[in-house]
C-alpha cells in the first residue's frame, strides 16, 4: 500500500465510522517500531508504522487507523485525546478501534513453505528464497511456494 491509498483509506474510515472528514494528511513511517501509529498535536497528521502495516491484515491496519482517528476527532472537538479518558475509551469503543498495536514478535514467524515440485517434499522457511537458487536438498529438484502463513 503506497501514501495515496492510506490517505484514501483513511479519509473513507473517517466518514464510515465517525461521520466527520479527515482533512489532513496520513502517510506511513518506515521508522516506527512498536508503535502502530501516531497522531500528532501539532499538525493533525497521521503516521501509520511502514513495517507493521507489511505484516498485519486489513483488519488490523483498520483497528490501528481507528484508534488514531479516536486521537484526531477529540482533540479538533477539544476533548483529551489521552488513552485514559472517558471520551478516548467511549469513542474507541463505539467505532471498534484497537486499543493496542498489534504483536510484531507473534507477527515476525511468518513462515513460507515451500514444495519440491519433483518430490514433493515440504519445506518450511522463516524468510522468503530465492528458488532459482534453493533447490530439493533430496532430489535437487525445483521448488514452488505452495503457502504463507
Ligand atoms: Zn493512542
Ligand atoms: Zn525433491
Amino acid at each position: 500500500m503506497q501514501d495515496d491509498e492510506l490517505q484514501k483509506l483513511v479519509e473513507r474510515i473517517s466518514l464510515e465510522s465517525f461521520g466527520k472528514p479527515f482533512k489532513h494528511r496520513a502517510y506511513f513511517n518506515g521508522r516506527l517500531k512498536t508503535t502502530g501509529g501516531r497522531y500528532h498535536l501539532k499538525d493533525h497528521n497521521i503516521d501509520i508504522n511502514r513495517k507493521m502495516a507489511d505484516v498485519i491484515s486489513e483488519d488490523e491496519l483498520i483497528g490501528i487507523i481507528k484508534h488514531e482517528l479516536v486521537h484526531y476527532h477529540l482533540h479538533l472537538a477539544g476533548y483529551s485525546a489521552n488513552h485514559r479518558s472517558k471520551e478516548f475509551k467511549q469513542l474507541l469503543k463505539a467505532v471498534g478501534g484497537s486499543r493496542y498495536a498489534p504483536n510484531l514478535k507473534a507477527k515476525s514467524t511468518i513462515y513460507y513453505f515451500y514444495q519440491c515440485t519433483n518430490c514433493g517434499q515440504i519445506y518450511r522457511r522463516k524468510r522468503r528464497v530465492n528458488i532459482s537458487r534453493f533447490v530439493c536438498s533430496k532430489c535437487r529438484g525445483k521448488l514452488k511456494l505452495v503457502k504463507k502463513e
